[in-house]
């Protein structure tokens, strides 16, 4: 009997070139080949809209069993939505707003080259926080990153909620220019294995897969065979040897003969 296995992959680096849309190429071998040997799924950090625009619209819910956006947070099994967490049921409204209202106030103390809007953007499963707001222009976003670089504003800040806030569960992680994520402990993508069931193997394919990098913490688990990738070409190669592998698995089985699965 065949193992039942299924594909994940993380979006950016992966399957595309970071916030593009996938090449043709590279969704063809994706749907006409893998697919059928293999269960496809994506996870992506960022929102729904966004992994559509990469994916191909409404009909990247036919094309991948399971869909994660923000990490699994918000998450979709054949097109269906499943039942996640928030934020507020986690940690609760009283905390919650604690911890915002003190975001608040050490922005409003703060002191920058220049400020705009939307200081903080609360999404399904974590906090996006901008010392200098999010609708600022694209060159004002590398000012500030140049700012940031050489006065660390958000380390600084970020240091300033641990000490304000020292038992919360939290992890913060600075990506990006001009903002930081806080979300808790464990709602990096290894959030979304929790929905994928009826799979002897589940294969990841990462891109961010060192220490610090939002691939991290599901290539090390252990409910999952890791595969870290350069870009999406590297992605294609690697299903190849995968699919090569599995074949020859498949054979030996059927001679019954032990043959041990090797991770690429
Ligand atoms: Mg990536």
């Amino acid at each position: 009997m065949a193992k039942k296995v299924i594909c994940l992959f993380d979006v950016d680096g992966t399957l595309t070139d970071p916030r593009q849309s996938i090449k043709p190429q590279v969704e063809k071998f994706l749907l006409g080949t893998v697919k059928k040997e293999f269960d496809l799924a994506v996870v992506g950090g960022s929102d729904l809209n966004k992994l559509k625009e990469q994916l191909g619209g409404k009909s990247m819910f036919e094309k991948y069993k399971y869909v994660f956006a923000e990490n699994g947070l918000i998450a979709f099994k054949d097109g269906k939505q499943l039942r996640t967490e928030t934020l507020q049921s986690m940690i609760g409204e009283e905390q919650l707003q604690d911890f915002i209202n003190f975001c608040l106030k050490y922005i409003s103390e703060l002191h920058l080259p220049f400020k705009r809007g939307t200081f903080i953007e609360f999404r399904s499963g974590m906090l996006n926080i901008s010392p200098v707001g999010r609708n600022c222009t694209q060159e004002e976003r590398i000012q500030f990153y140049e700012y940031d670089l050489e006065n660390q504003i958000r380390q600084k800040f970020i240091q300033a909620i641990k000490k304000e806030f020292p038992d919360l569960a939290f992890t913060y992680s600075i990506g990006g220019q001009i903002s930081f994520d806080v979300f808790p402990i464990g709602w990096d993508k290894t959030y979304c294995l929790r929905h994928i069931q009826g799979y002897e193997e589940i294969h990841f394919f990462g891109d961010k897969t060192a220490e610090g990098g939002n691939d991290h913490e599901i290539y090390e688990s252990d409910l999952t065979v890791g595969h870290r990738v350069t870009s999406p070409e590297d992605t294609v190669k690697q299903l190849k040897i995968l699919m090569a592998l599995t074949k020859e698995r498949k054979e030996r089985e059927q001679q019954s003969l032990p043959f041990p699965m090797q991770c690429a």
